[in-house]
């Protein structure tokens, strides 16, 4: 029975979101319990001193003074401090994501996706699908700031990526190829002779390349192997700069 499966799988997740829901927003309400006592309790010292009591301290009327003029909140938020005046406390509360992207110079619609996107260990991701029709195999794309989201998004909705099980059968029927193919053949054009490091290029594409014919290896005397286009290769790293993905439309 999968589908009940998933569905109590997907129940479970729901009940685990509302609870880190909840503690976060019980957290919060208690925070602010005790900031609202805090200040509450500074407006009472100046009252007491407007109403001309000898007892509070010139030192502490200055420390008020500083706090609430000069001071700042520093609000640690997904990977970077976020500096808030005192003084401008009234303005976050109000609208948090507006100086959130000033913070980060970002225009305030894909600042709230990212306020809202999910991250797991700070990272969010976004996915790419298998350009093969009907495959749902995916490859992610993390981020770690508004910026870089707003760089893997571009990414993903145009890049061509083509799945372990896809990419040989879309090689041999159309000559298509993925875009980290394409650029690793260009890395090779441009560096010829470099070994896999040098080219920041992983064994397996290094092994596909050299399955389909597009690249070949040769033993270095520091027994890495160096890398070279074949003539294949050669043809497809420049007509793909010509005209690119010729063959490798978005389905
Ligand atoms: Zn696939």
């Amino acid at each position: 029975m999968p589908l009940l499966r998933n569905a109590l799988v997907a129940m479970e997740q729901t009940s685990v979101d509302e609870i880190r829901l909840d503690e976060v927003s019980s957290r919060a309400r208690s925070a602010i319990a005790d900031v609202r006592a805090g200040l509450a309790h500074f407006e009472r010292v100046l009252d007491s001193l407007d109403r001309g009591d000898q007892h509070v301290s010139r030192g502490y009327i200055e420390m008020i003074d500083a706090l609430m003029e000069g001071g700042s909140v520093d609000i640690w938020y997904r990977g970077e401090y976020i500096t808030v005046p005192f003084r401008h406390l009234y303005d976050w509360f109000e609208d948090p994501i507006r100086i959130g992207a000033q913070r980060y110079q970002i225009d305030e619609t894909p600042f709230r996706r990212w306020a809202d996107c999910e991250l797991a260990d700070g990272a969010g991701m976004t996915s790419v699908p298998c350009n093969h029709t009907g495959c749902r195999q995916t490859h992610l794309l993390t981020f770690y700031d508004p910026h870089e989201m707003q760089r893997a998004d571009a990414r993903a909705a145009s890049e061509i990526w083509y799945c372990h099980h896809h990419r040989v059968n879309a090689w041999q029927s159309a000559n298509a190829l993925g875009d980290e193919h394409v650029e690793l053949l260009k890395r090779v054009h441009d560096m010829p002779g470099c070994n896999r490091q040098q080219l920041a290029a992983k064994k397996c594409d290094t092994d596909f390349l050299i399955s389909v014919g597009l690249l070949q290896s040769a033993t270095q005397s520091s027994r890495a192997l160096s890398f070279h286009l074949t003539v294949a290769g050669h043809e497809i790293v420049h007509q793909r700069s010509s005209r690119p993905r010729i063959a490798g439309v978005r389905r």
